[in-house]
């Protein structure tokens, strides 16, 4: 088991690859670790697959920070497009596959699948609570949260036994804090899932306020509510800014599909100015971003970012990259992506440069 430097910012690799880009430019990028989908690694053939080979890590042929996700996201996901809410039960999830036949995804299935993973760092089959759930879904969300978490630990020793995995090679395990908005059951949820103890606590749900952005006093509370001596990973967030003040609350780990998405579709971004201390990095006009489509880039023979170190922007202009863009040329995504997450992990070398309480 690796534990990383934190902050740290985890881009998603959906079938065991981020997508555009290979595992030398994630190194290129300075990515130092990625978030693995379970629910797309589940089946037999894949999990023999992963058994063949030793796990994800030389699947990808990345030895970076793996952390796996529970599967649960993409499954209710998939639940709540079909609208089958109600086939979530204590037991876990049942579903109709596009085969048509049921199949029952359990908190024992997702960490027996993840040991097949082999990453640095599970995480529990949580019930996730939905942004319009009524008072009492987000209670019903919490409590069977809190369940599978101990059924979770539970499957998780007893592999660890029958594998003989000793201490230093063990994975961190993390569980998931549910509640929504409400904090009396956000406190509650955390308090039970301490009592059972982990390694690492995850914000789950994302909570939107008023202006449709993330909900910043629950990031804050929930953060509060975890030990200093634990992980706190902010599942699911990692708009630039939003980091930023997620890092100053004391979350140590981002996942995002945000920045490899938005190289897909031109959006790149930028810095305005190089951060010189931490009040340049709460000054949000220093997130900048440009649609590379757009015709004022057609002769600009500039790099995306000038302030950037990226192969991208080293070996090609705005001007290339829009005509990449133009002509289809696969080229394009893959330089976008590159330079989109090289951004991310700038973000984070100031973060880790520039602590908050500092200049
Ligand atoms: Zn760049």
């Amino acid at each position: 088991m690796k534990t990383p430097e934190f902050p740290i910012f985890l881009p998603d690799a959906t079938h065991g690859a981020v997508r555009s880009v290979s595992s030398s430019d994630l190194i290129e990028a300075k990515v130092e670790g990625v978030v693995v989908n379970t629910y797309h690694l589940a089946d037999n053939e894949q999990r023999a697959k992963l058994d063949r080979t030793g796990g994800i890590k030389n699947m990808m042929d990345f030895q970076g920070f793996v952390a796996s996700d529970s599967g649960g996201w993409q499954l209710f996901s998939l639940i709540h497009r079909r609208g089958k809410k109600e086939h979530i039960t204590d037991e876990g999830v049942v579903f109709d596959s596009d085969e048509g036949k049921k199949v029952i995804f359990t908190p024992e299935k997702s960490v027996q699948t993840q040991f097949s993973i082999r990453p640095d760092m599970m995480i529990c089959l949580d019930d996730f609570t939905p942004p319009e759930a009524d008072s009492k879904r987000v209670r019903e969300s919490v409590e069977r949260t809190i369940l599978w978490a101990k059924k979770s630990k539970e499957e998780y020793l007893r592999i660890l036994d029958e594998q003989g995995i000793d201490e230093r090679k063990k994975p961190l395990l993390l569980a998931v804090i549910q509640g929504g908005t409400d904090k009396e059951l956000r406190k509650y949820c955390a308090q039970a899932l301490i009592d059972i103890g982990f390694d690492a606590y995850g914000f789950g749900g994302y909570v939107v306020d008023e202006n449709k952005g993330l909900d910043m006093e629950i990031s804050e509370y929930v953060a509060e509510l975890i030990p200093d001596d634990t992980i706190k990973f902010a599942l699911g967030t990692g708009k630039p800014y939003d980091i930023v003040r997620l890092s100053d609350m004391g979350w140590d780990i981002f996942d995002c599909t945000l920045p490899t998405r938005d190289a897909r579709h031109q959006r790149l971004y930028t810095f305005g100015n190089k951060p010189a201390g931490h009040k340049d990095l709460i000054n949000p006009d220093i997130f900048q971003f440009l649609y590379i489509g757009k015709q004022i880039f057609k002769e600009d023979n500039r790099p995306i970012d000038e302030l950037c170190d990226c192969y991208t922007c080293t070996n090609h202009t705005r001007a290339q990259l829009h005509n990449y863009f133009k002509t289809k040329d696969s080229m394009a995504l893959r330089l976008a992506t590159i330079h989109n997450l090289r951004h991310y992990t700038k973000l984070i070398e100031y973060l880790r440069e520039y602590k908050h309480g500092s200049n």
